[in-house]
């Protein structure tokens, strides 16, 4: 792929797949590295978007708090349902990394991030999977997820049998790409 379809294709993820999620009122993200990272300091481009997509939902949510809108916190106040608020008990992460057995099997990234049969279970608005090619062990604790976006260089591997949005090529060149327009989108 040239640069410039590469860059119009994250513009068209950003634009179509990751600000729609931004934008509800309380998203929770994964972003995932597998084996295709290469090394530990691979995994920190995961751990780069996660906390890039952390920083954005915080900052939107401080807008909303700075001018929130009085007759919606109201009746959100009376209906009692405190995940429904939007500033409400915000302790809880929204962005979470994880990783692939092969990702922790080959020491980039803790076994704590283990997504799969054997670690945890997620089912966020959206599951970013990079360099992931989705065995069945690890699909079992991601498959539920609402949208799945892959980030592979291979476009026949099984993520993609799941997968609702794609970028076909090297997650070494797409992830800086896409964490830095990101900040400014
Ligand atoms: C009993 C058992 C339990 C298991 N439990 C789990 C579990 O809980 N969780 C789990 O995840 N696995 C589990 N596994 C392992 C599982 O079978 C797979 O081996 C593992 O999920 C593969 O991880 P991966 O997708 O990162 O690696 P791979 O399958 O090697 O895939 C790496 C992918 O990265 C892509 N890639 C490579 N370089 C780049 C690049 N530069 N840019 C973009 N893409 C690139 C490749 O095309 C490939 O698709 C278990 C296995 C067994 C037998």
């Amino acid at each position: 792929m040239q640069k410039r379809d590469i860059n119009d294709k994250i513009q068209s993820v950003l634009k179509d797949v990751i600000l729609p999620i931004l934008e509800l009122p309380d998203p929770k993200i994964v972003v995932s590295g597998g084996r295709g990272v290469g090394s530990a300091e691979g995994f920190r481009l995961v751990e780069n978007l996660a906390e890039t997509l952390r920083n954005k939902i915080e900052a939107s949510k401080k807008n909303n708090e700075a001018s929130p809108d009085t007759e919606t916190e109201i009746s959100l106040m009376i209906s009692g349902d405190s995940d429904s608020i939007p500033w409400g008990p915000l302790n809880k992460s929204p962005v979470s990394v994880g990783a692939s057995r092969a990702a922790v099997v080959s020491g980039f990234a803790p076994r704590k991030y283990l997504i799969g049969i054997n670690g945890r279970t997620v089912t966020p608005d959206l599951y970013i999977a990079c360099g992931i090619s989705g065995s069945l062990q690890h699909r079992f604790g991601m498959t539920d997820s609402k949208q799945i976006l892959a980030i592979n260089d291979d476009h026949t591997v099984p993520i993609f049998e799941i997968a609702t949005a794609g970028i076909i090529g090297d997650l070494h060149e797409i992830l800086p790409i896409l964490t830095e327009q990101l900040k400014t989108f």
